[in-house]
């Protein structure tokens, strides 16, 4: 048996691709997810990788989520802070639960995650933490000071665990995304999804797959020289 990955958000979208990489190049997979039963049972029919419902925005459900799986399936080697949502608007329309549930979730919930696996990684001398980031979070985007700030302390975030980690076998890296063809970019209105991709150099949206080679990559022992560093995975995006 490999090392085993917990996967936030791992039932659908970039998550299930990375699942599925992780799954494909021997690693023992568990995904998380927030509620979406429908979407989780397809997931596990499918791909044979249990899927465990908490909430990772709550500090205790994820402490106590944690210490369950390892205790059913084994030490948790490998976390992917995938877990992700948008609630956009302006900052003149952005209610402060708007701001404060992403925040929670997308950057709280890397917090949660290393808090409940960075000891047994420290005690065993080896672990994997990888942050999904975001182009937003490096660029910004209109209607989504939430989400960019977020995003943006992912990629500091990573910077200073890599820093505490490194000593103990443990790398801590993020990957970037540009715009990837899952529900959530489905949500993003037409007229403003083509001006997106007339911005993408390779001229087209990313798939799932494509994120997920990066973060088998970054998982695997031949990338233990990488740790702190951001992975750029936007089609050219990143350099206008
Ligand atoms: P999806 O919306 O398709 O899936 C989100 C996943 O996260 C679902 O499994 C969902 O569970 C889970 N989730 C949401 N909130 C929580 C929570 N509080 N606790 C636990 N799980 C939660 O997202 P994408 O695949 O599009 O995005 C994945 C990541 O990639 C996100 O972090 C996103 O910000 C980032 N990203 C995506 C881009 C894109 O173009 N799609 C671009 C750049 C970054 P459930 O199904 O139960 O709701």
């Amino acid at each position: 048996m490999g090392h085993l990955a917990v996967v936030t958000g791992g039932t659908r979208g970039i998550g299930r691709a990375i699942c599925e990489a992780l799954k494909d190049d021997g690693f023992t997979v568990v995904a998380s997810y927030a509620g979406n039963e429908e979407k989780a049972r397809v997931f596990t029919d499918e791909t044979g990788i249990p899927a465990y419902r908490f909430d990772v925005s709550d500090h205790e459900a994820t402490l106590a989520a944690c210490d369950g799986i390892a205790e059913e399936v084994g030490p948790i080697d490998v976390v992917v802070n995938n877990a992700g949502i948008t609630r956009d608007g302006t900052l003149l329309k952005m209610s402060y639960e708007e701001w404060d549930e992403v925040m929670r979730t997308n950057l709280g919930g890397c917090f949660n995650m290393a808090k409940a696996c960075f000891p047994g990684m420290k005690d065993r001398k080896w672990g994997r933490i990888i942050n999904i980031g975001s182009i937003n979070g490096q660029a910004g985007q209109y209607g989504q000071v939430n989400y960019a700030a977020a995003k943006s302390g992912i990629h500091g975030f990573t910077k200073a665990l890599a820093q505490e980690g490194a000593r103990y076998g443990i790398t801590v890296n993020a990957i970037a995304p540009g715009y990837i063809d899952t529900e959530m970019v489905a949500a993003v209105p037409e007229a403003v999804l083509e001006k997106i991709v007339a911005k993408i150099p390779v001229g087209r949206l990313g798939q799932a797959s494509e994120i997920a080679r990066g973060v088998a990559f970054l998982a695997s022992e031949q990338g233990g020289f990488v740790t702190g560093s951001t992975l750029s995975i936007n089609g050219g995006q990143h350099m206008y």
